[in-house]
């Protein structure tokens, strides 16, 4: 496994759309371990293929209940709404109130081409749309109410 380099702020790749994925062979898996190393050593909850320079519809999330990995994936169903604070790991240090569906239901491939479908609240489902949101270029300051939070903590100021 290996760390990637996140791409961050204006860098253009991160508005392009990604691309299905067609093969689920050794390089797709080599792909997602990197992608959950890299997600790990960042201390973030969710990463997109895209977010390391890869154009493909890959995105996984780890809110605690360990890496979950969608190829592919569709949102199925949306209900309800909550309002809180989002970040991203390719928007360094930077906040802000999004409103998001509060359940989402999501059909997706795993690494080996299985469909499966489940469905999230709260956290979760925030995590899920901002991940899909990466996969079309959206980015979630886009959607951001109000301000933008910019986080000024000692290790910046140095
Ligand atoms: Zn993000």
């Amino acid at each position: 496994m290996a760390i990637r380099n996140i791409r961050v702020d204006s860098d253009p790749l991160l508005r392009k759309t990604s691309k299905p994925v067609i093969k689920f062979d050794d390089s797709l898996h080599v792909l997602l371990d990197d992608m959950a190393e890299t997600m790990g050593e960042a201390e973030g909850v969710g990463l997109a293929a895209i977010q390391i320079g890869i154009l493909k519809r890959i995105f996984i999330v780890d809110v605690g209940e360990g890496v979950i990995e969608f190829i592919n994936p569709t949102i199925l169903k949306e209900e309800g709404e909550q309002i809180g604070d989002e970040g991203c790991l390719s928007v360094p240090k930077r906040f802000g109130q999004v409103k998001r569906p509060n359940i989402v239901t999501i059909s997706a491939q795993d690494r080996f081409g299985t469909e499966f479908e489940i469905t999230r609240s709260e956290l979760f489902a925030r995590a899920i749309c901002h991940e899909m949101d990466h996969l079309n270029g959206k980015i979630f300051t886009d959607l951001v109410i109000g301000e933008i939070f910019k986080i000024t903590d000692e290790e910046e100021i140095e």
